[in-house]
């Protein structure tokens, strides 16, 4: 168990693309080691999902991890996930405003815009091939870590400034709107 630093936005290397990594690569004892330590970490710090650049390794991993979120009540369960090397594609140009909040963005949170579906194609930790389509708040979260790879953080997609808040702010002015809004659209589309 090894849970790592977590990097916080101004960190240049959260504004770095990340590089692929190989089968061979994947399978070496110090990627295996970064996964664990992926997963440690965003338990520890109750994270809907994490990418590697987030404790400061440059390569094209994340995890995700939806039970129960303290973080984030509302989000449909999301299984253990390990993904390497993902491609993800909108489906339709069908979009929804998510709050998002972010490990490496320290008591922010803010609106943006997700594609509702969308195709991710991925390795997970054995080198295994999945191609996938997530919809709702669960393609949400797959497209705010893959954005970390690429060094996007989702300030960067905030449209409106004005939605920015701290979380205490968020609980009490705007998550009963966000949760009543958002729960309908899970509702609908599903996860
Ligand atoms: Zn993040």
């Amino acid at each position: 168990m090894a849970v790592r630093e977590i990097l916080h936005v101004g960190n240049p290397l959260l504004r770095e693309r990340s590089r692929e990594v190989s089968r061979a690569e994947l399978a070496t004892p110090a990627l295996q080691q970064l996964i664990d330590d992926l997963v440690d970490t965003m338990h520890a710090a109750a994270g809907a999902g994490i990418a590697a650049p987030q404790v400061g390794e440059l390569v094209r991993i994340a995890t995700i991890e939806v039970t129960n979120n303290a973080r984030y009540p509302y989000k449909p369960p999301i299984p253990l996930t390990v993904v390497v090397n993902p491609i993800i594609e909108p489906l339709d140009d069908e979009l929804v405003e998510i709050n998002e909040g972010c490990l490496s963005v320290p008591n922010m949170r803010g609106n943006v815009m997700r594609f509702v579906n969308v195709r991710v194609r991925y390795w997970d930790r054995e080198g295994g091939e999945h191609d996938e389509t997530r919809r709702g708040l669960t393609a949400g979260t797959f497209q705010h870590e893959c954005d970390h790879l690429d060094g996007v953080l989702f300030l960067d997609r905030v449209h409106d400034t004005r939605s920015l808040t701290t979380w205490d702010q968020f609980e009490r002015f705007h998550r009963a709107a966000f949760v009543e809004r958002i729960t309908a659209f899970v509702e609908r589309v599903g996860s």
